[in-house]
């Protein structure tokens, strides 16, 4: 484990090899569409639909077995975001669908938790 310092805020918890520590904390070039102290917004690198982005809280949670009570207002945080985020693309009224996978056999494959914008379908 290893900490994060993000400005006017507590360090950040963060995990040595996980990649998505490292690109929330800027050691990748990834391009963020939104990012504040509490999250990182960015395309997935396999996109399944049209509109496929990854909202990720920059405090490394690995899934949302993990979650604390204190972490409740990163979660309702990641939400508002999303929804933001699918504004912005448009797809606010068309629809979009939110998802977590949890674990392996929810299909979850980096185990930093992250909440799936997918949209776009005609
Ligand atoms: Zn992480």
């Amino acid at each position: 484990m290893w900490y994060c310092e993000v400005p006017n805020g507590e360090p950040l918890i963060m995990e040595k090899g996980c990649l998505f520590c490292q690109i929330s904390s800027g050691e990748t070039d990834t391009e963020f569409l939104f990012d504040n102290d509490t999250l990182v917004v960015f395309k997935d690198i396999n996109p399944a639909a049209p509109v496929h982005l990854l909202i990720v809280p920059r405090k490394h949670i690995r899934s949302i077995n993990d979650l604390t009570e204190a972490d409740q207002p990163i979660l309702s945080e990641m939400i508002m975001v999303a929804r933001d985020m699918a504004v912005q693309h448009g797809v606010d009224k068309s629809g979009y669908r939110l998802f977590i996978n949890v674990e392996r056999g929810g299909g979850q494959v980096i185990f930093h938790l992250h909440l799936h914008l997918i949209a776009g379908w005609k």
